[in-house]
């Protein structure tokens, strides 16, 4: 960064309603950063400072001016240019639409608008919950973001689901990085353990119940009654199959907006499906034009760096994370799914499939763990007395938040040990631990 802040700055002045869009990668020589020298400038709804230089790592971003400014950018993007058009209008009129339904809602004390955002892959849905969820907050809100899309694991690590208090502007750099202290609480996360909602879809379903249930209990409390929440949801939802997915969680969270982006079929559908009158809003907006396709390469580097984020920190807040040692006799180790360990079973086929599917199946400490990612469960292991049966142990694990993952950077097989890295000190305490597909290697 030193050597970065040394190199002349390249100045960057954008008219009203223009958008400058950058991307970079995630090598040291490719930081780029930012200061606004004059004017006002906002970056997926979080207006930037005068004072502090930005930097970035492995990102797209757009600096998009109602207003105009002057940015002082340094660095080497991959890709920078200015674009005339975005479609912000649309997007504040949204916000401005919602911010009515809270204003009422706060008079009346009722509940404040639910407002889920679907639509395929790489659209700017993660994006328009950040914008919405900033303008809401700058208003004074303290919206709820709840994300049912495991595939980005937004506030956490990939494979759960999760909701969050939002009270402050979500931080430029960090976003909603795991160790990034924007959300002011700690997020609520459940542990589904796949990247597709139509995995285990049966699972799914009662994670979004459970989660549903826990959100909107919290928007009974009066400080947060008429914010609302603002749900991500996973692309899947567009598809034909994933219909039944989509319309359970609309249910469960008593969603009364929902918010299409570039997906005209979808957009018919839930028209006629929920007509005038029906209570739910159906709202099609524009995809923004700035939005970038991931492919597969970068969605795997993303994956690591945010793994490695949720150890090590960021560049604007680094972490030490710490290692102990474990013992094979004080953890619990479960994984999600059949697989090639699941027992045998007698059940005729179709029934069985579906009980596996909520089912965990044990897992035998040792060099499988090598390199995964574990989520630790909140559940307390029982003691040795209590014997819960294979229905009632996955109940109870998949059922209860997670208290956070380790990596196991080491086993040994013989002394039944293994090492462990974690974000915060202490022992790891006697809990579940659920492995999944998530692997991870230090580099
Ligand atoms: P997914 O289906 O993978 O969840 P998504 O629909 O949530 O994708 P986003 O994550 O919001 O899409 O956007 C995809 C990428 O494009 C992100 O890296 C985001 O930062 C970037 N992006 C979004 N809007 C813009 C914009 N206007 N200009 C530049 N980059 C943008
Ligand atoms: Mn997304």
């Amino acid at each position: 960064q030193e050597e970065i802040a040394s190199e002349p700055g390249r100045i960057v002045t954008l008219r009203p309603g223009q958008e400058f869009r950058f991307e970079n990668d995630f090598s040291e020589n490719g930081i780029v950063t930012l200061k606004l020298k004059s004017g006002h400038a906002e970056i997926f709804g979080t207006e930037l400072a005068s004072d502090p230089t930005y930097a970035f790592s492995g990102r797209k971003v757009a600096v998009y001016t109602w207003h105009g400014c002057t940015l002082e950018v340094r660095g080497k993007p991959t890709v920078d240019y200015i674009a005339e058009e975005a479609p912000m209008q649309s997007y504040l009129n949204v916000h401005l639409a919602l911010e009515q339904l809270r204003t009422a809602a706060a008079e009346k004390g009722d509940a404040g608008p639910k407002v889920m955002i679907v639509g395929p892959e790489d659209v700017g849905k993660t994006s328009l919950c950040k914008i919405l969820l900033n303008y809401a907050v700058k208003q004074g809100n303290k919206p709820i973001f709840v994300d049912i899309d495991p595939n980005e694991g937004s506030v956490s690590l990939p494979g759960t689901l999760s909701a969050t208090a939002i009270s402050r502007p979500i931080d430029v750099e960090e976003e909603f990085s795991a160790s990034s202290a924007t959300t002011g609480t700690s997020p609520l996360v459940y542990y589904y353990g796949y990247a597709s909602a139509l995995e285990k879809p049966k699972l799914y379903h009662a994670l979004v119940e459970r989660l549903a249930g826990v959100v909107n209990k919290k928007l009974d409390q009066v400080d947060v009654r008429s914010s609302g929440c603002i749900i991500n949801t996973p692309r899947q939802f567009v598809d034909v199959d994933g219909y039944e997915t989509l319309t359970h969680a609309i249910d469960q969270f008593g969603v009364n907006a929902i918010l299409v982006l570039g997906h005209e079929r979808l957009y018919s559908e839930l028209t006629k499906r929920f007509p005038n009158g029906s209570g739910i809003s159906i709202i099609k907006l524009a995809k923004s034009g700035g939005v970038v396709t991931r492919d597969k390469t970068y969605r795997k580097q993303l994956q690591m760096h945010k793994i490695k984020e949720y150890f090590y920190g960021t560049l604007k807040g680094e972490l030490s994370p710490y290692s102990s040692l474990v013992s094979f006799t004080d953890v619990a180790v479960r994984m999600v799914g059949e697989g090639t360990l699941a027992p045998s079973s007698a059940l005729p086929l179709g029934s069985e499939r579906l009980l596996q599917e909520t089912r965990l199946v044990k897992v035998e400490p040792g060099d499988i763990l090598l390199h995964s990612i574990l989520a630790v469960s909140n559940a307390p292991l029982p003691d040795t007395q209590t014997n819960l049966t294979p229905e009632q142990e996955s109940s109870l694990v998949l059922g209860t938040n997670l208290a956070g993952f380790v990596y196991v950077s080491e086993v040994e097989e013989e002394k039944k040990k293994m090492t462990v890295l974690a974000p915060n000190p202490g022992r790891l305490p006697r809990r579940f631990l659920v492995m999944a597909s998530l692997k991870w290697m230090e580099d």
